[in-house]
């Protein structure tokens, strides 16, 4: 690590304490940021990089809401509205018990550079609660997300600050957010993102992130004249990015025998086909059920998650492509060294950050192909942005269309990453996909800043 990498992390970790998932994604891109810092002393000069890592604007709030048995409750909300130089704010809502400060500062960070290369035009940001939906009511679902919506509708605004779903907020929450909005503003307008086809969602936003991770690992392969044909493929979580992203794989011809939750993860030799996922479907998004009954369904291999065991076994099968889709370091480095040793050559994120740092070094210096999650996963976001315009433009495209445009932007993403890396990285003849999206996602805010002035 260079002298001015070493100071710029002791300073973030000063100002920010006890903020590791921060400190981590903040590294990570910095690192990859100083040849682009020499190349650009202007960069420097006008502290771009000690900009582009405070947060514009933190917002915290009382979230006070009564549960089905009269008994009141109080959960944290939050919105960080990172980074507006290249438009609006734009980035997702977490509902989980280990939201924090950090760890939304360290999505609203990612989001910055994920949003810049999706080739739209919309800034960072990222927010949410501590509030955990599972076990709730819809009704309690329903008071929490009135309650968050009433304090967050101040600070959010079609062309101020666009939200959207991620980890624990999906349709339904999408949906209670979305309608005490229009209530409190009597606006109809695409503040959110994510809403139901019926009232200004977007076709394939549901499928968009997952597709999109399978359309960069796809995109990866071809650099090797390889496709996703035939390839067995590990995917964790059994949510929103896990689902589209079998869904994916089984259409383009690939086999997935993995899929987990918080409690355990199955093993299904056979595959998971279109029936076992329309099962999965079912059991996630309506009955709010647990994995294990998948197993218990079709009799395969469940495996709890152990208290104290020291890697995933998820991880630890023979397959040649992994696509983490639960949670941020669900890779330890014993997972990745399982996963190369058992012949995974391709890992195209779907989850943010899901690999720890000496993770996703030895899949480097293993020089497998490796498409981090603010490249990989972007395919949200990007359809976020074209729900946007959608909006905008009062006009709803087609399945086909929307999915074309998705498609393009992937391959846009995995383009810019590759001509970033071959621009600034020493090592010729390998993509390190790493470097080259924090540097193409980087170049683009840190120009608009420079034009901006100092604000
Ligand atoms: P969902 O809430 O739909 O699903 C999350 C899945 O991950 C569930 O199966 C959940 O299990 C599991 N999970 C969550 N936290 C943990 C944990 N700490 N340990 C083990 N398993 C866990 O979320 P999404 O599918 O939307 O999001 C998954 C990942 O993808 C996140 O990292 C998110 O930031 C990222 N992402 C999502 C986007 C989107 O469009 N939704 C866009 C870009 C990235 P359980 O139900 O037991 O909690």
């Amino acid at each position: 690590m260079s002298s001015y990498v070493n100071d710029l992390m002791a300073q973030v970790k000063a100002k920010n304490p006890a903020q590791p998932e921060f400190h981590q994604a903040v590294e990570e891109v910095v690192e990859s940021l100083e040849p682009v810092i020499e190349k650009h002393p202007e960069f420097r000069k006008m502290k771009i990089v000690e900009r582009i890592i405070e947060p514009e604007r933190v917002i915290m709030f009382r979230v006070p809401w009564m549960d089905d048995k009269g008994e009141v409750h109080v959960n944290r909300g939050f919105r960080i509205e990172m980074n507006s130089a290249i438009g609006p704010y734009k980035g997702g809502l977490r509902f989980h018990p280990s939201v924090n400060l950090g760890i939304l500062k360290f999505l609203a960070f990612e989001q910055v550079f994920k949003n810049s290369l999706t080739t739209l035009p919309m800034g960072g940001g990222k927010g949410g609660s501590d509030f955990d939906p599972k076990g709730k009511s819809d009704n309690e679902v329903m008071r929490f997300c009135q309650s968050f919506m009433t304090e967050l509708y101040r600070h959010i605004g079609q062309f101020t600050d666009v939200p959207a779903g991620d980890i624990g907020v999906g349709g339904r929450e999408i949906g209670f957010l979305f309608g005490q909005y229009k209530k409190i503003t009597n606006e109809f307008v695409g503040v959110l993102t994510g809403k139901g086809a019926t009232w200004g969602g977007s076709l394939i936003r549901p499928e968009a992130t997952g597709y999109g991770a399978v359309y960069f690992a796809a995109e990866m392969l071809s650099t090797r004249n390889e496709s996703l044909e035939g390839k067995t493929c590990l995917v964790s979580g059994s949510g929103n990015v896990a689902q589209y992203t079998v869904e994916k794989i089984n259409q383009l011809g690939g086999k997935v025998v993995t899929l987990s939750d918080s409690s355990g993860s199955i093993y299904d030799e056979k595959g998971i086909d279109a029936d076992k996922l329309a099962f999965i479907m079912d059991l996630k998004n309506v009955r709010r059920g647990r994995i294990k009954e998948y197993a218990d369904k079709y009799g395969c291999e469940y495996i709890p998650v152990g208290k104290n065991a020291d890697f995933n076994p998820l991880w630890n099968h023979k397959a040649d492509c992994a696509f983490p889709s639960a949670t941020q370091n669900e890779i330890n480095l014993k997972d990745a060294r399982n996963l190369t040793k058992n012949g995974v050559y391709v890992v195209s994120e779907g989850a943010n950050m899901p690999t720890v740092p000496e993770g996703v070094t030895h899949f480097i210096k293993e020089k497998i192909l490796y498409g981090p999650g603010k490249a990989a996963n972007a395919g949200g976001v990007a359809v976020s942005g074209l729900e946007m315009s959608q909006n905008s433009l009062r006009l709803s495209w087609t399945r086909e269309e929307v999915d074309q445009r998705l498609q393009g932007i992937m391959k846009a993403i995995h383009k810019q990453c590759t001509d970033a890396s071959a621009a600034y990285d020493h090592e010729k003849g390998y993509v390190n996909y790493v470097n080259g999206a924090n540097i193409a996602g980087f170049i683009k805010v840190a120009k608009s800043m420079m034009d901006m002035g100092i604000v």
